[in-house]
Parts: C-alpha cells; structure tokens; sequence
C-alpha cells in the first residue's frame, strides 16, 4: 500500500490563509448558511428516489436550500477517497478494492461512484448557502488508517478551498480530534452518543450529533449542549412527531431522510410561532411519573362531582410511564367506598404558568362511565375558592359520547353550577385510537383552545374584573381520569369495563 504522507508545512499554508475569523471571511466569500435546521442524510435522495450518497441527491439537497447536506467518505484500497455508507459497495469490500474495479458499476442513476474530489467541486457550485457535512467512516482495517483518512480529506477540503462550507462529523472520536488538531478553525461534530457534551467541549469539538433517542435518554445533556455553546444536533429523524420534538427543544440542527417533511414541520411548529419551551415532559422515563414534575391529588371524595374512583399516590397500577408515554389507568377494584381505583397527576415545583401555550397529545380511553380530563387550575386560589380563582379545561370527554372532546373555562360568573359556563364541542372521530394534540393558548387579552392546530374555541378578557377574568394569576396542568360522577356516569357506567387507560405522549408547555 502506498505510503501516505502529509506534508505539514504545506498545511501550515493551507491553513494559514484563514487569519480572518471564520464568520466574516464567510461574509467576503458571500457565505450564508441557510437558516433552518435541515441537514439532508446523504443528500436529499429519498422523495425523488435518488441514489444515497450520489451527487444527484447533494444537488437536490442544495436545491432545497438545507442547511447541510450529510455524505459518507470511505477510502479504497488505492487511497482514493469515494462517496459511500457502507464499507461494501456492490458487495467489494471498498477499502480492499481498487478504485478503478469498484467504478466500474455505476449508480442506479447512472452516476459513478463519486470521489470526495468530484463530490466536493459539484458541492461549491452555486451553493453559498448548505454546509457540506463530512462523515469520515473509520477504517475497518486499523485505527491508523482512519487518521489517515482523516488527514487525506481535510488536505483536500482545503486544496479545493472548500472549508468555509464544510462541517465534518465522525463516530470515531480520534478521527474528530484529529480533524480539529489539523484545522483548528473547522467545526467538528462528534457521532456516537457516549459522551456528554461538557466532554466533548472540553475535548475541543465544536458539536454533539446523536441519535435522537440518546437526548430522549440523556434530556439534560439539551440544556448542557447549549450552556457549553457547542452545536446541537440529531439522526437520523424522519417522523413529524421527532421532528417536532427536537423543533421544540430548539435544535440547530436535525439530520433527516425527509427534509421536505421538516420543511413542513417547521412551519407548523410552536418555536415558529415565537413560543420558547419553558417546561416539558416527554415520558421517555420508564416507571413512575418523574416525581421532580408530577404530584398527585389523592383520595375518594367524589370530587365535588359523585365521582366513583379513587385516586391513588404514585401507583404504577394507575399511573405509570413506559414505551414513551404515560398511562394513566382506571381499574374496577374496590379502595374504601369507592369501586374504581384511578389516578390525578398535577405538576408541581416549576410547573406552573403565568400566560402561554400548553400542549398535550393524548389518546381516550374508550368505555361508558370514563371521563378523561387535561385540565388546569390556579396555584394560589387568590379570588377565593372554586370556582371564583377560574378553572381552564384544555379536553374533557366522556365515553357516552366518544366522538366529542369539550374545552371550558369556568370563573365566578360563568360556570355550570349556575349554567353559564363557557364551553364548546369538537368531534373527534378517532380520539379514542389516534394521539391528538389538545393545547390552549392563553394571554391577558384571550384564551383560545385547539385541537390539532384547529382553533375551535376562544374566551376573550371583558375587562370586567376577576368574576369575568381570574386568569391573571398562575396556573398548573392535571391530567386525570374519572370514572362516573355527574357528567361521566350521566349514561352509567359500563358494568363490565374493568380497565380503561389514558396515554399521553408528551406534555409541552411554551411562553413568550
Ligand atoms: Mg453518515
């Protein structure tokens, strides 16, 4: 094999060019990265059914104007460096086979197999504006001979003058470290999800790529990314509830197969609208509800409503987390006088809120006699008792009317033990099989309710006073499931219902 070997007064000069600091030499060269977080995987091949990883699919990710289009660089046994995912290609191990053996099939456009250096110079044409992200694979062969990759590709980054629009990327943390200690000034992101991101600043990367699910597992290593001030970003996201996870959490970048789907999404997401998340959960614990956030409401009093259940303290057989959601669970069992044991989750420490949007997705349970509940009411009473300090009801249900979801607002004067409360309808098909989105936007003026976006339900401020508005005040979220009482239980209850379950995939609260 030959020998390779770099010349480092040669990169000196390479690099020393760049005395400028990136951002405005990047302004010289009319360098502008595109402002979304869209980083096409392999180039944006998977609509119109391009090859991965062909220059077809980097033209169209550039098209797209993404923010980054994503590419593979392998090495083959002749040190040439080729655009490929796996180490085979056409079942010939790449780095055992010579260049000229493996161009010899094409892509399934046609297209050859591309060099870094073709790959690159089509890369530059008419693009200011989506980073090249560079994935160097590790060799299969040895350790040496990824660094050696390593170092072929900075150096023709370089001689092509394309490093103002590269990012490269690496599951090999000596091959990132080694790209940085080459061009120091580059931007390097690190793959495999072992490291928190204070290691990896404190090793001098520049950002944290992962999958999606490690920042589910690991959800302070978001804030900790951003504290550091290195890059956030995720892979490989192709599903609108994912994106809209990491859109919400404020991810710079998410590297996806469907970036015309992300387009979409952010257009629909709440950070568009200008809303910063302030407090979530995503259920992505297994167990008990993350008792930094949840409290209960506890016992069986009927609940002012002749309600039958009991609600228990953190009971995993009524509430528990698992498969990423939260279950809530009514059960026929007898507890004191009541017949059903079931559970009311209310947020606690810092879930609380004065003005904003809060967003839940939830499934019904289905059942006559069940009564699901996504409700809030105020922290501190300060107009009096209920229902004078308000109370918001963002979805109440019940099962002798599936098909049907309310949201109300009660205050001193409108409520429905005189009859006057504020409340509205929305049917809802599938809301006993499907997740929906049941969210209410609230500020000193209105509060309005949704359901999937769908604006069905506004109460506007009078101005008249708290009787009218007690809604200046904080207020907390519960979730809860009711069985029977006086709407619940109107029709009775199904004698033979023994178990019903609301899930709920995820609690996001946004402010201003
Ligand atoms: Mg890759």
């Amino acid at each position: 094999m030959k020998q390779f070997l770099f010349p480092a007064a040669l990169l000196a000069f390479l690099l020393g060019g760049c005395s400028a600091p990136a951002k405005t030499q990047r302004a010289k060269e009319g360098i502008t990265f595109a402002s979304n977080p869209i980083v096409a995987h392999r180039g944006a091949f998977k609509k119109n059914r391009l090859p991965e990883n062909s220059i077809a699919s980097l033209k169209h990710a550039i098209a797209l104007n993404c923010t980054g289009s994503e590419f593979d660089v392998q090495m083959t046994a002749d040190d040439s460096l080729v655009i490929n995912h796996d180490p085979h290609y056409n079942k010939l191990p790449i780095e055992k086979t010579p260049y000229a053996e493996l161009i010899k099939t094409p892509l399934s456009n046609g297209e050859q197999l591309p060099t870094l250096r073709t790959y690159l110079l089509e890369g530059m044409k008419n693009n200011r504006s989506t980073r090249l992200v560079l994935e160097i694979k590790p060799s299969v062969i040895s350790k040496e001979r990824g660094q050696l990759i390593a170092q072929r590709a900075v150096a023709l980054v370089h001689e092509l003058g394309a490093a103002r629009m590269t990012v490269y990327i690496s599951f090999d943390y000596d091959i990132c470290k080694k790209v940085k200690e080459l061009d120091p000034k580059t931007h390097v992101q690190y793959l495999n999800g072992d490291k928190s991101p204070e290691v990896v600043k404190a090793g001098g990367l520049d950002g944290v790529d992962y999958h999606y699910s490690v920042f589910q597992k690991h959800p302070e290593w978001i804030a900790q990314a951003k504290q550091q001030h290195i890059a956030l970003n995720a892979w490989t996201v192709n599903t609108a509830a994912e994106m809209d996870w990491l859109l919400a959490n404020g991810f710079e970048f998410i590297t996806t197969n469907e970036p015309e789907l992300l387009t979409e999404r952010i257009k629909k997401t709440s950070a568009a609208k200008g809303w910063k998340l302030v407090w979530s959960d995503e259920f992505n614990n297994n167990g008990l509800p993350d008792d930094h956030k949840w409290g209960y409401d506890v016992g069986g009093s009927g609940w002012g409503n002749r309600e039958l259940q009991y609600y228990t303290k953190a009971d995993s057989n009524n509430a528990l987390v698992k498969d990423g959601t939260l279950r809530i669970i009514a059960h026929k069992e007898k507890r004191e006088q009541n017949t059903y044991t079931s559970a009311r989750l209310i947020t606690k420490g810092k879930g609380d809120w004065l003005y904003g949007r809060v967003e839940v997705s939830a499934k019904l349970p289905a059942g006559r006699g069940v009564w699901p509940a996504i409700w809030m009411l105020p922290t501190d009473w300060k107009y009096g008792g209920w229902p004078a300090s308000g109370e918001m009801d963002i979805m109440e249900n019940v099962g002798y009317n599936p098909d049907t979801v309310f949201s109300s607002v009660h205050t001193k004067s409108f409520n429905h033990v005189i009859g006057t409360q504020k409340t509205k309808g929305f049917f809802l098909k599938d809301a006993g099989t499907a997740f929906h989105l049941y969210a209410v936007e609230w500020n000193k003026d209105q509060i309005d309710f949704f359901v999937d976006d769908r604006l069905f339900f506004s109460f506007k401020n009078t101005g008249k006073g708290f009787e009218e508005w007690p809604f200046d005040q904080k207020f907390h979220l519960l979730l809860n499931m009711a069985m029977g009482g006086n709407w619940g239980g109107k029709m009775g209850v199904d004698e033979k219902l023994d178990r019903a379950v609301m899930e709920v995939d995820y609690v996001r609260v946004f402010q201003k």
